[in-house]
């Protein structure tokens, strides 16, 4: 299976102009089909990259969005539905990153209306979970039982809609992204980042008889992706600050080529 580096680039870069010189020479970067990217930029942008997208027959850099609604359509002043992003070429979409649990007090009944849409209108969800570092300190175990109840709750009647949409349905990735290692610098040992994601494919399996990729996410880069991506169990990387500098993802591509 191919490992999965997805870039979230925030509210970054400032300028349209600035994105487009990004995504090009993202695009530009060499990789075989062991390696699956996304470039997840703001909404703003999307549209224009997505026909750079449409025009290069050959990439293998798929386009995904930051956020989405719970509805396709509506008087819901703002906000974006998934059957637009799927109408531009958008396939992926990140929900739940804790930057929106704690900043816009997106809660789990939120996330779960909108990885529900975005599942059943064919968008691959990227739902983020991971523990605060008050949490960390009561040791892994604490940490799992954390990320067991957010996933049960996010994902609670998936595998019923799942199995009720009868077509374009999108597959569901999961990045573990322990929230103190988010922008940090600091990240997660490696062997902790095993442990979660392979518990996180057990609860998965148990429960809703999915099988995820996981992803490990938190101050990713060249020189640490190895550390996670080299194990079975973690299927790839969902990368911030150093997905905003061409050079740095790069070398994460080059390293994650490189793993056997
Ligand atoms: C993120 O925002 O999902 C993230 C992992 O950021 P960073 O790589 O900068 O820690």
């Amino acid at each position: 299976m191919p490992k999965l580096i997805a870039a979230n680039w925030k509210e970054n870069p400032r300028t349209e102009s600035l994105a487009l010189k990004l995504f090009e020479d993202i695009e530009k970067i060499k990789h075989s089909k062991k390696t699956e990217m996304v470039i997840c930029p703001p909404f703003i942008y999307l549209e224009r990259l997505a026909e750079i997208h449409r025009r290069d027959k050959n990439t293998h850099v798929a386009l995904g969005a930051q956020d989405v609604f719970w509805e396709d359509k509506g008087p819901y002043t703002g906000e974006v539905g998934p059957q637009m992003l799927r109408s531009i070429g958008v396939s992926y979409v990140i929900i739940g990153h804790s930057e929106r649990r704690k900043g816009l007090k997106e809660t789990d009944a939120m996330i779960n209306k909108k990885i529900k849409l975005a599942l059943t209108d064919g968008l691959n969800v990227i739902l983020c979970v991971g523990e605060a570092f008050t949490i960390r300190k009561g040791g892994v175990a604490v940490a799992e039982r954390f990320v067991a109840d957010q996933l049960k709750r996010d994902l609670a009647g998936i595998g019923a809609s799942a199995r009720g949409a009868k077509q374009n349905r999108g597959k569901i990735v999961i990045a573990y992204e322990p929230i103190w290692a988010i922008g940090t610098g600091r990240y997660d040992d490696p062997q902790d980042a095993r442990a979660m994601a392979s518990f996180i494919k057990k609860v998965l399996y148990q429960y809703y008889r999915l099988k995820p990729s996981v992803l490990y996410g938190g101050s990713v880069t060249g020189r640490n992706v190895e550390d996670y991506v080299q194990y079975k169990e973690i299927d790839g990387a969902l990368v911030g600050g150093a997905s905003l500098k061409a050079g740095e993802f790069k070398k994460i591509i080059t390293v994650v080529e490189k793993i056997k």
